[in-house]
């Protein structure tokens, strides 16, 4: 077996134990089986935000099954350093900087979206550019800062012309973003618009029906909402959006996480 493969086989071993034991402390219902879930409803209860403690914020590693895994800041560097210059998609040839993700690598809170833009292309980090200055916003009404939680993406480097990604790049980049959130471990995700949502969820939902519910990724509570991006283009949606915050919000308060501000009314 190939290095590589071994890494991969590691690295999944490892999250399906976090995700075992995370599920059997939390008493986590209504988790997706690809057997017996119907495709589209399969909501997580708000209450099970998953229990575990932050061992990783003292510890920062743990048992993956093949020895230990790192967690937290040095964690993300091993993805980062694993990452290195990647070539593995055609999108490496025109991308000026790879956008690997920014903030908090120990955050509760961890905020996934789809693909850089140009202005995230030309500075290296996630939502920086319109739709980026909106989720900040959301971020700050939610009482935390851009440096409390985690920003990343499902693809690191930008689709020529903002198109939608496309397969072969998605299955080069994903294996990266499991890895990301492996390593940081979450109490919440929450998945920004159609596209990381359908994708971390292996979910064809629309988008509009899937926001708002809890699902479950790997164990983790996921929130998927509408795109910042598409809430610019019809702001009447972003009550919707803001509903979802405050639900998550409230589902992390239940197990004792607080944002450090007041939340917006
Ligand atoms: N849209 C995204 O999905 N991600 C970014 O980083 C910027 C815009």
């Amino acid at each position: 077996m190939a290095p590589d493969d071994v890494e991969e086989l590691r690295a999944i071993v490892g999250q399906l134990r976090t995700n075992l034991e995370a599920r059997g402390r939390s008493g986590l219902v209504g988790v997706v089986t690809t057997k017996s879930a119907p495709k589209a409803a399969a909501p997580v209860a708000a209450a099970a935000v998953v229990e575990h403690e932050h061992e990783h914020e003292h510890v920062n590693e743990h048992e993956d099954g093949g020895g230990k895994a790192k967690t937290g800041k040095a964690g993300l560097k091993v993805v980062r350093d694993e990452l290195g210059d990647c070539k593995r998609c055609k999108l490496a040839p025109s991308r000026t900087n790879l956008v690997f993700g920014v903030g908090n690598p120990d955050a509760d809170l961890v905020f996934v979206g789809e693909a850089p833009g140009a202005d995230e292309d030309a500075q290296g980090e996630p939502f920086v550019g319109k739709a980026g200055q909106l989720l900040t916003k959301m971020i700050e009404a939610m009482g935390y800062t851009r440096a409390d939680v985690y920003i990343c993406n499902v693809l690191k480097c930008r689709p020529p012309g903002n198109r939608n990604p496309e397969p072969d790049e998605v299955a080069s980049c994903e294996p990266f973003l499991k890895k990301q959130l492996a390593a940081i471990r979450p109490r919440m995700i929450v998945a920004l618009g159609k596209f990381a949502a359908q994708c971390l969820l292996r979910d064809d939902t629309p988008i509009t029906r899937l926001r708002g519910g809890f699902r479950s990724y790997e164990g983790i509570p996921l929130m998927p909402t509408l795109h910042p991006a598409y809430l610019l283009r019809d702001p009447s949606k972003k009550k919707l959006a803001w509903e979802d915050l405050k639900a998550v919000n409230a589902a992390l308060a239940r197990v004792g996480i607080h944002p450090p501000r007041p939340p917006a009314g």
